[in-house]
Parts: C-alpha cells; sequence; structure tokens
C-alpha cells in the first residue's frame, strides 16, 4: 500500500466517523476537524469528553463500527494498519477501499462469521 492509498483510506474513515457523530445530538454541534490532527499529540479534554457523550447515542451496530473506525484511525498513525487482527497477513487493497475499517482479511471474516452461527 502507499501513501497516497493510505491517506485515502484515513479521508475516507474520517469522513465516515463525522458521518457517525453527526447522526447525534451533539454531534451536530461544530465538530473538530481531524485532518490535520497527528493522533497522540493534544487531543483537548473537551472534545474527548463531547465525542463521548456522542458515542452513547449511538446505536449498537453504530457503536462497533465506530469502534473499528477509531482503531484503524489509529493503526493509521501508529502502523499495523491493513494487516489482519487474526492471522497478521495484508489485507487486499480491494477490501480496503470498501470497508476500511475492517479488521480481517476475506479468509478470516469468514471464519469469524462462520463462528457467530
Ligand atoms: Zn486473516
Amino acid at each position: 500500500m502507499n501513501k497516497k492509498d493510505l491517506t485515502n483510506l484515513k479521508k475516507f474513515l474520517i469522513q465516515k466517523k463525522t458521518e457517525f457523530l453527526n447522526k447525534t445530538n451533539n454531534g451536530q454541534r461544530e465538530l473538530k476537524n481531524d485532518l490535520d490532527v497527528t493522533i497522540g499529540d493534544e487531543i483537548d479534554t473537551a472534545t474527548q469528553n463531547s465525542e463521548k457523550e456522542m458515542f452513547f447515542e449511538l446505536a449498537a451496530n453504530d457503536r462497533i463500527t465506530l469502534n473499528a473506525i477509531n482503531d484503524a484511525l489509529v493503526k493509521i498513525e501508529k502502523g499495523g494498519y491493513g494487516l489482519c487482527e487474526s492471522c497478521n497477513r495484508a489485507i487486499i487493497l480491494q477490501r480496503l477501499n470498501a470497508i476500511p475499517w475492517t479488521r480481517y482479511c476475506i479468509k478470516c471474516q469468514e471464519e469469524v462469521e462462520n463462528f457467530k452461527e
């Protein structure tokens, strides 16, 4: 995966996250633009608190996706993004472009889904 792909995926993730948070009442307030913020740098407490409030307004399914989005954004900053959490192999770009917050490669995803049934 090259830098351009990664930047596009990051933008997609942040856009998606904003969409989720905008669904909430608290999210109607102006959201801080994450695009220029490096994760791990100064994140002010007020922003973190309101994000937490917004999080609990979301439906359970949305929370699961939002968690995955946040984890993906952390991995983009800290490394390990695009690797399957189960088998540690690279997830194909085509899959990441469709679901950039996915945690598993197609093979492991199928196994996870079969396990649930
Ligand atoms: Zn895998």
